[in-house]
């Protein structure tokens, strides 16, 4: 019996020096039925998300562009953009989450900016449910672009706001600021921001395209727990919100720049002043997080003795200190190394092609900053606190 029960001690030691994860997906498979769902979200039995009185977040899955829905505990949704266009298959999925998520219709839609991967699955979404009111940047494109913000004009025809940073979007329960919009960024500095000192001989990388530059991007904040999604933001304009001054103090939850891709974006500077506990890679199994991006290119004055810093974005990520969890929509298949990708059990796809199923990764928050990320492929979770 004795040596059961260490035996027994031993095993629940050796799972706990695994990291808290084994553990939990235990639990998870022990205590919660779950199924699959064709909008690629796990729910569990039973349990509507529109009645749990949680902020629910869904990051579908739209093949390395963007499209993130927020529902409120009282049921108020906001979905930041709309993925590709790619026939109709974006707008399908997030027709399918929102049907999951108990939506009617969608409350307010943030267009982050005027590019294919985040505008191009309006026009058919538009057609498959009621929106309420729009947000965006304004009227200045890149000329390539025209096409996507005439969509977005006939979709937002009567309900477009135009918003600068420091507006607020009314979204009701939480509180969802603008933190950059056509260019600029906040001024005032948020609570627990301050001066920066990994801005010393950090890294400065020349500025990759307006239209990135222009992205709406926000900060939810719920309680303890502050969602920031900043969408495209590239390097340089990361470095304005953190230099000198961090203007943005920490967050809880981090979707990162760019898909992920890091060349152009993650700068160290910033990310070593946001500490996010968790982040979402919103990959595509061949963009974003694991990409070489060959346009990018640094303008740090020469003689400058820059501060090294890790190359792979996952593992820049992974070194953050207090970083508790990084999720992926995707495996990188343009680089598979496992030491560069986060664990399988926190990759909602690992395949592309036919065999690509297009899961999501969500995020269940409740009031008290306690709060479960779920793999929408496997059924995996995990909770963590907002501190
Ligand atoms: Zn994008």
């Amino acid at each position: 019996m004795k040596r059961l029960f260490s035996g027994l001690v031993a095993a629940v030691l050796a799972l706990a020096a695994e990291g808290l994860m084994l553990a939990q997906t235990n639990s998870a498979a022990g205590t919660r039925k779950v199924s699959l769902t064709k909008s690629g979200f796990l729910a569990p039995a039973g349990t509507p998300d529109a009645q749990s009185h949680n902020l629910d977040i869904y990051w579908i899955d739209v093949e390395g562009g963007a499209s993130t829905l927020i529902v409120t505990p009282s049921g108020e949704s906001m979905l930041i953009d709309t993925g590709w266009m790619v026939g109709d298959r974006d707008a399908k999925r997030i027709y399918e989450a929102a049907q999951k998520a108990g939506l009617k219709k969608i409350d307010y839609v943030v267009i982050s900016h005027f590019h294919a991967d985040h505008v191009g699955g309006l026009a058919a979404l538009s057609k498959m449910i009621p929106m309420g009111k729009f947000y965006d940047h304004g009227d200045t494109i890149e000329k390539e672009n025209q096409q996507w913000l005439d969509s977005y004009t006939t979709a937002s025809a009567g309900k477009r706001t135009i918003v600068k940073p420091g507006d607020e979007i009314p979204l009701k329960g939480v509180r969802v600021l603008v933190i950059t919009s056509d260019q600029k960024i906040i001024t005032k500095t948020l609570p627990g921001g301050g001066p920066n000192p990994l801005c010393a001989d950090a890294e400065q990388i020349a500025p990759l395209g307006n239209e990135n530059q222009r992205v709406l991007g926000v900060m939810l904040i719920y309680g303890k727990f502050k969602f920031l999604n900043l969408i495209d933001l590239d390097w340089e304009k990361e470095m304005e919100l953190a230099c000198p001054v961090n203007r943005l103090g920490t967050v809880t939850l981090y979707q990162t720049s760019r898909h992920g891709a890091f060349d152009g974006a993650g700068a160290p500077a910033f990310l070593g002043a946001i500490r996010p506990q968790v982040v979402v890679v919103n990959n595509g199994p061949r963009k974003g997080m694991g990409q070489v991006d060959n346009g990018v290119k640094s303008i740090t004055p020469p003689g400058t003795q820059i501060t090294p810093y890790e190359k792979v974005a996952y593992l820049r990520l992974a070194k953050l200190p207090g970083i508790e969890g990084i999720w992926q929509q995707h495996l990188s298949l343009l680089d598979k190394d496992p030491n560069h990708n986060t664990s399988e059990d926190m990759i909602a796809n690992l395949e592309d092609g036919p065999a690509d199923k297009g899961n999501g990764i969500s995020a269940s928050v409740g009031r008290d900053g306690k709060f479960t990320v779920t793999n929408g492929r496997n059924g995996f979770s995990k909770t963590y606190m907002a501190h």
